[in-house]
């Protein structure tokens, strides 16, 4: 189905209807910041919604919900505006924007965080950091809470805690039909299992309240670097060690084009094209145990450079590669679970990426421990039982290329298969991967039990700009179909 495009009688109309009830701004085509409001993540996306709404309180998302019900105009919701598929932001439609709702709190007493809706990970991190707490969440600080938190939320935290949707405690949601609920195990808990990886299908989070685990402020974390010769052998040791991890370790490989200027990276590396090992302790930073580790996931195979360090989680570790993955370049991503980092794949990985011309990396991200500790039953999300994700994230600037390098790209996860294991993130689905719903969400029968839900909650499918769950078919309602 097409969006439905927003013309100038209907924006005036919308408009003037909001009027002395909705309190954030309204961003059409002619407004000064509409350019700056439609910008997401990747440049691909290049879409010129009809509206943005941009909310500043639960107030304001329901006056806009009810703009999208009462129009017939299912929205696209943007909270950090990272969804490699671009379902942040409308093609000739409405957005609902939730930049304006990013208030934090903290309960240190109760190791409880409420955050707003709209809130990006560096928000919450920032606030949480002078506690000495943390809510489990992404690799950078530029990603949108919501987005991530109900899709899942992988992260340098989840080896020890488990992924962001396992930290709910409780949820305001606005649903379809305007009204204003609280979600929690008790509450409405049949939802609350559908929010936990199920996405935006259920209505839009104004606020999430969080359990927040002692941690930091200051993290160790190890870097080691390795050239073309040695990446492989570096790569068997790092598939041969990760099993054998405690679960307040985590390990990341990252086989880049480029290297960027890090803080522990001397200038003669910087640009060359490298595999990074990098590990942290999960734990107190001034633990001994933690330096002896670290140092010795830093001395696996002949590493150009290696450097074991002690750096403020918040404001540095968080930040790393905010830089590499700036909104504003063409993205391709593709992830995949890994089955088994056969010596096989690994020489596999490091053929593609020895001639890959794309910018960006191929990553290997160390997972299992707390993720998989929650039955598959008990949440949307599925597949917990990974230890190793693979996302390949590309990065290029001239449209010309665009065709060449997707398919670039997904020739090499495709070539990858006998290693790579059922199902895929959903919140990594790509523009080209809608087919794959069901099988992020689990199968057919975690997916039935979705639609259930979803009829329950959103019976005409309002919500249906992003991996969408095609409500279960209830008498004499007829949804809408997905819109892109
Ligand atoms: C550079 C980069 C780094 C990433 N790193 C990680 C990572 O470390 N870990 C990880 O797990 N994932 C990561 N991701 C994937 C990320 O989780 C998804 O792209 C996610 O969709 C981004 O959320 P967002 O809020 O930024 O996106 P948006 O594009 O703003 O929103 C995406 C979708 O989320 C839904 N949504 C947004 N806000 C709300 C809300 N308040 N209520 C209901 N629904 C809402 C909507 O369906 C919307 O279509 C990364 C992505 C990128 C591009």
């Amino acid at each position: 189905m097409s969006t439905p495009i927003i013309d100038d009688t209907l924006r005036r109309q919308i408009a003037d209807g909001l009027a002395g009830q909705f309190k954030g701004d309204i961003i059409g085509p002619d407004h000064a910041e509409y350019q700056e409001a439609r910008q997401v993540w990747n440049a691909m996306i290049d879409r010129q919604p009809g509206l943005i709404l941009r909310c500043t309180s639960t107030a304001d998302v329901v006056a806009a919900v009810n703009v999208a019900r009462e129009h017939g105009l299912p929205p696209s919701v943007r909270c950090g505006g990272h969804n490699v598929a671009g379902k942040g932001m409308s093609e000739g439609g409405l957005t609902i924007d939730l930049s304006g709702l990013r208030e934090v709190t903290v309960d240190p007493g109760r190791q409880l965080v409420h955050a707003g809706g709209g809130c990006l990970l560096g928000t919450v991190d920032a606030a949480t950091a002078p506690h000495a707490l943390v809510v489990p969440a992404g690799i950078m600080s530029e990603t949108g809470v919501a987005g991530l938190a109900l899709g899942g939320g992988i992260g340098w935290f989840s080896r020890k805690h488990g992924l962001t949707c396992d930290q709910f405690v409780s949820l305001e949601l606005v649903l379809a039909s305007g009204e204003v609920i609280e979600v929690s195990a008790d509450s409405h808990p049949e939802l609350f299992w559908a929010l936990r990886g199920g996405g935006g299908n259920f209505g839009i989070v104004t606020r999430f309240t969080f359990a927040a685990h002692d941690f930091g402020p200051m993290m160790r974390i190890g870097v080691s670097l390795y050239d073309e010769e040695h990446a492989a052998a570096a790569l068997r040791e790092y598939a041969a060690l990760v099993p054998t991890l405690p679960r307040h370790v985590g390990w990341h490989a990252a086989l880049k084009h480029d290297m960027p200027a890090l803080p522990f990276v001397p200038p003669e590396l910087v640009g060359r094209r490298v595999v990074m090992l990098f590990s942290m302790w999960l734990d107190d930073a001034a633990d001994p145990a933690g330096e002896e580790i670290i140092d010795r996931l830093c001395d696996v195979g002949e590493s150009l450079v290696k450097a074991s360090t002690v750096m403020p989680f918040a404001g540095a570790v968080q930040h790393l590669i905010d830089v590499e993955f700036e909104d504003g370049h063409r993205y391709y991503t593709k992830e995949a679970h890994v089955a088994e980092l056969a010596d096989e794949a690994i020489d596999r990985l490091v053929d593609f990426w020895k001639d890959m011309p794309m910018e960006g990396e191929v990553e290997i991200i160390g997972l299992g421990g707390a993720i998989g500790d929650v039955p598959e039953d008990a949440t949307a999300f599925s597949n917990r039982g990974y230890l190793l994700w693979l996302n390949f994230a590309m990065r290029w600037d001239d449209p010309a290329l665009d065709g060449e390098y997707i398919q670039m790209t997904r020739d090499a996860v495709t070539g990858l298969k006998p290693w790579t294991g059922q199902g895929v993130y959903v919140n990594m689905l790509n523009f080209d991967e809608m087919d794959r719903v069901v099988e992020a969400m689990g199968g057919p029968e975690k997916y039935a039990r979705l639609g259930r839900i979803k009829a329950q909650y959103d019976p005409g499918n309002l919500f249906s700009v992003n991996a969408n769950i095609v409500p279960a078919a209830v008498p004499g309602v007829t949804p809408a179909p997905s819109a892109p």
